[in-house]
């Protein structure tokens, strides 16, 4: 990605917002609002917002296939997400290398559940203190993070969490409530990266602390594309020896 600039889109359910009020008060320019402003503070990431209420959701073709890196907030329309839009993130990870990041209740939405293959079912509770531990700090997502973030209030969500085994567990939650919850991890499907990341309940105010903001820069960048060396991974060329 040399010298061109990751291109974010960050997807936005966009209901709570609207419709409740502490939503609105901790954001009210939208989740994808907040996201989109400390994101604007690196200036190689060229930012697009889309949210469920546009046409195609805000991600017809043509923004997909200019995207390399999808960010996704939903929490409690899942299934309005239509099953083609799905399928064609689906297909960009895969065969495109585009990067996924799930936010927060996106470990319930059709594409990561697509993506990584699993219900994504977890344990949940209410508001508690949360502390993130930071288990692979040599890891780019981790970089400029210290060994714990407090995050004060958060939405607790615990083990069981269902899903396949990460390619790397990044970061460990820690709730007052006594569960712990593998809630900073990563996934490769085939060209594509996914990153995973609990914070960023609706009512909260997670986006707003700056080591959030921080992780969250870091896997943008870390799922961004690669330049690959192959153009058509869907085809299956005979090719003759190479010596
Ligand atoms: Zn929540």
């Amino acid at each position: 990605m040399a010298g061109k600039k990751i291109r974010v889109t960050i997807w936005n359910e966009y209901r709570h917002e609207k419709e409740e009020e502490p939503s609105g008060e901790s954001y009210p320019e939208g989740i994808h609002g907040c996201i989109r402003n400390f994101l604007s503070e690196c200036d190689d990431l060229e930012i697009r917002t889309a949210t469920l209420d546009e046409p195609d959701c805000g991600i017809p073709d043509e923004v997909l296939d200019n995207t390399d890196v999808l960010m996704w907030w939903g929490h409690v329309a899942h299934n309005k997400v239509p099953d083609d839009r799905v399928e064609y993130i689906r297909n960009r990870v895969y065969n495109g290398g585009m990067g996924f990041i799930a936010c927060h209740s996106a470990h319930h939405s059709k594409p990561f559940r697509a993506l990584v293959g699993t219900t994504g079912n977890l344990s949940w509770g209410d508001n508690c203190h949360e502390i993130i531990w930071n288990l692979k700090p040599s890891h780019p997502i981790a970089a400029g993070i210290p060994d714990h973030v407090d995050l004060g209030l958060e939405e607790m969500y615990g083990e069981p969490f269902y899903i396949p085994q990460p390619d790397d567990l990044i970061f460990g939650c820690w709730y007052d409530s006594g569960h712990i919850f593998r809630g900073g991890c990563t996934f490769t499907r085939g060209l594509g990266k996914i990153f995973y990341f609990q914070p960023g309940h609706e009512e909260c105010r997670s986006f707003y602390n700056p080591y959030v903001q921080q992780i969250l820069k870091n896997g943008v960048h870390w799922v961004a594309p690669n330049d690959f060396g192959y153009k058509n991974p869907c085809e299956a060329p005979y090719v003759k020896p190479v010596v």
